[in-house]
């Protein structure tokens, strides 16, 4: 066992995502993760930590879960390894992907198998390719995304993911990916209605189509909550209505369901289930395996299966570790286990019950907004709850909550004035009730400090 500082000592050659790399060099404030157990983690020194963020939106089953451990063990001791290329596959992909088309809607029954949220959109992407090439059309590459989206850090998916994130990047995919205007109601929606927003919306994505033409454009791609972005969740009818106009102008609609699937808003898979509308490609990954092993699917439909599926043609895509004997086994037991304990039922009470412990902190002096759904809310600082004006960044409003609740023993993730909080499904009322405390005490320790 490493103590706190040898870890340290050696992280010093590890790159951390999404990091300011300049602070990680002199703070020695870094947190060592290095066990799990349930809905909770412990760090090097021995702190016990609720795991408010569920590793990053993905422990779903909480850590630990021996059933997961025993089967991908079980797995790697009857193969380790064994590509899904050219005629091969094995049992636990094949299973899996059968297990996937079930519980996915109906007219999704085909799935591709990649190893990150990223890789499973640019796949749908390039499956769209392969589609509209079969239907010679291949001029329909334009890509619909949205301003605050987050679908990725590959080449593509970063293209697609808002150009806040990605200042210049849009250059890597010139005039390929269109970014629409966000649904967020608290930030955009001004003094408009919710119908009146949802027009405004609906209206852009006409203008877009008007303007590059839907002959060019091969689809839209959306979360269902856009979670990175600030967690928010659009409004009413907006999917259903954003779909119809995409089914209209032959634009495929592909849901990034990569952190929503999976019982995060109460359901395997939120597209049909809590907004109605039935994606041409449902795009998954992290609750998937909860995390215990990397795997994403790229689940896409009958009719676009049956096109790239002809006669005459190849499908030209390939990965070595597409459906990897191991990660898939994990995706198995931990669908089995979500089954068993009735997981998204469960949610759709407990969620609420964190959703509804989240929302009383409105009531305090710099919480602008509380939103989200379920197990899946952000909590949004303001200076001034009236006019919404922001905290300046030197302020550091959320990662200072963050901190302030980590020292609480509950881990929060900031993003800029936001705290987002992506726990594991299985907390208890108890928990939750906890985390509501820690989390008042320590916006109310935060706010003494800013006002
Ligand atoms: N799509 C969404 C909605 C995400 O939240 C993420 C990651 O957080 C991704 C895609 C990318 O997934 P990955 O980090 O596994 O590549």
């Amino acid at each position: 066992t490493l103590t706190t500082d040898e870890i340290l000592t050696k992280d010093a050659h590890l790159i951390q995502s999404f990091a300011n790399l300049d602070a990680l060099k002199q703070d020695s404030a870094r947190t060592a993760i290095v066990r799990g157990k349930g809905a909770y983690v412990y760090d090097s020194e021995g702190n016990e930590l609720i795991d408010g963020i569920g590793g990053l939106w993905c422990v779903n089953v909480g850590h630990g879960r021996q059933e997961i451990i025993d089967a991908v063990t079980a797995q790697l001791q009857q193969l380790d390894y064994y590509s899904t290329f050219y005629n091969f596959t094995h049992p636990a992909a094949a299973m899996l992907s059968e297990k996937i088309a079930s519980l996915a809607p109906g007219h999704l029954n085909s799935v591709y198998f990649s190893n990150s949220g990223s890789v499973a959109n640019d796949t749908a992407v390039r499956m769209l390719h392969h589609y509209n090439n079969r239907l010679g059309r291949p001029k329909k590459k334009k890509i619909l995304s949205r301003i605050g989206a987050y679908h990725g850090s590959t080449h593509l998916a970063m293209a697609m993911t808002t150009p806040l994130y990605s200042e210049g990047w849009d250059t890597a995919a010139e005039g390929l990916v269109h970014h629409l205007k966000c649904p967020n109601a608290y930030r955009e929606a001004g003094d408009m209605t919710e119908a009146e927003f949802l027009d405004f919306l609906l209206d852009d994505l006409r203008e877009a189509i008007e303007s590059l033409g839907a002959e060019n454009i091969a689809c839209f791609v959306a979360e269902p909550v856009m979670g990175a972005g600030g967690v928010i969740v659009p409004p009413e009818g907006y999917h259903k209505r954003m779909a119809d106009i995409c089914a209209q102008n032959e634009i495929k609609f592909v849901a990034d369901e990569v952190v929503t699937a999976f019982g995060r808003l109460g359901h395997m898979f939120a597209s049909e289930d809590v907004f109605g509308t039935q994606p041409d490609i449902i795009n998954t990954a992290k609750g998937l395996t909860s995390g215990y092993q990397p795997l994403a699917a790229t689940i896409v439909s009958d009719e676009i299966y049956d096109v790239i599926s002809r006669p005459g043609g190849m499908f030209l895509h390939g990965m070595t570790y597409s459906g990897h004997p191991a990660a898939a086994a994990a995706g198995l037991a931990n669908i089995g286990i979500m089954e068993s304990e009735g997981l998204p039922q469960q949610v759709q009470t407990t969620g609420k019950v964190f959703e509804n412990s989240l929302r009383a902190l409105e009531d305090m002096d710099i919480v602008g907004e509380v939103r989200g759904s379920h197990f899946m809310m952000g909590i949004e600082f303001v200076k001034d709850k009236e006019t919404k004006e922001v905290f300046s960044d030197e302020h550091q409003v959320g990662l200072r909550i963050a901190q302030a609740a980590q020292k609480r023993g509950l881990i929060a993730r900031p993003l800029g004035n936001i705290a987002i909080l992506s726990p594991t499904l299985i907390l208890t009322e108890e928990e939750i009730a906890r985390i509501g405390v820690i989390l008042r005490e320590s916006i109310a320790e935060v706010t003494r400090e800013v006002r």
